[in-house]
């Protein structure tokens, strides 16, 4: 009796061990991997005409949580509460063009970059912003809240910024392009491949040809979750390198 108690327990053991261990221990719900992420950023991710989710992060998420044997769920919120949302353990993934930054970095963990980010200044036309070095002659400047293009504008300026006076955070990047359209702001600092949909859906506007600052995209995960961090960057790896990354690319950029 004392043996079969001994081996009960032994075999209560390896199955909870199991189970802390198996794909529903990994992610914050059995069997999905939630994504958060700011649907407001083509075309990395934006709302479709029937209210789902598209772009570049949203179908590579797709193809990692299909590796892992796992269902994306797609979270969307602002651009701070996605980043929140990975930190706190409420979603497992932010994808949502995150730029790696020192300060981001001590706050959550990151894969592999699977994209370059350009910051780039959008103008209307005829404006006497003409190089990235009249950002200097104290325009104001919009941005879109939390982002680097902000953290960049506002920092001080020996610090390479232009003061938080000359710099207004709207919630979101379409936000800010309104308040460029209406006068309100003399120029906006964002990403380029969001520059350049806006750009194309706003007649009046252009694109600056000098660079703000270039950077490395990647998807963050929990500080110290380091068998989920593991696991996507695997994942992610392989479908870098088979090509699928760029195909999904492929699919949303095309050079024109
Ligand atoms: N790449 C920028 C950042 O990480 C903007 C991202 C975004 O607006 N979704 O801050």
């Amino acid at each position: 009796m004392k043996k079969f108690m001994m081996l009960l327990l032994a075999l209560v053991m390896v199955l909870s061990l199991a189970a802390c261990g198996g794909k529903g221990g990994l992610t914050v719900e059995e069997g999905k991997l939630h994504m958060s992420t700011n649907a407001e950023f083509p075309p990395y991710e934006m709302v479709t005409n029937d209210g789902g989710f598209e772009g570049i992060d949203v179908e590579v998420a797709g193809l990692i949580a299909q590796k892992l044997g796992l269902e994306l769920v797609v979270d969307d919120m602002g651009f701070t509460a996605a980043l929140e949302a990975v930190q706190n353990g409420r979603s497992d993934i932010a994808m949502a063009g995150i730029t790696v930054n020192e300060e981001r970095l001590a706050n959550m963990d990151f894969t592999d970059s699977y994209a370059t980010g350009i910051q780039v200044v959008i103008v209307p036309e005829g404006s006497s912003i003409t190089t990235v070095d009249d950002l200097s002659n104290a325009p104001l400047i919009g941005t879109q809240e939390g982002t680097t293009g902000y953290i960049y504008c506002s920092d001080k300026p020996e610090n390479g910024g232009y003061g938080e006076d000359h710099v207004v955070a709207y919630e979101t990047g379409a936000v800010a392009i309104q308040a460029l359209l209406a006068g309100q702001v003399d120029c906006v600092v964002i990403d380029n491949q969001p520059a350049q949909e806006y750009v194309k859906a706003n007649p009046g506007l252009k694109i600056l040809d000098t660079e703000f600052a270039v950077e490395d995209y990647a998807i963050a995960v929990k500080k110290g979750n380091s068998q989920l961090l593991e696991q996507v960057n695997k994942a992610l790896g392989e479908l870098i390198a088979d090509g699928s990354v760029q195909k999904v690319v492929d699919t949303y950029i095309t050079a024109d």
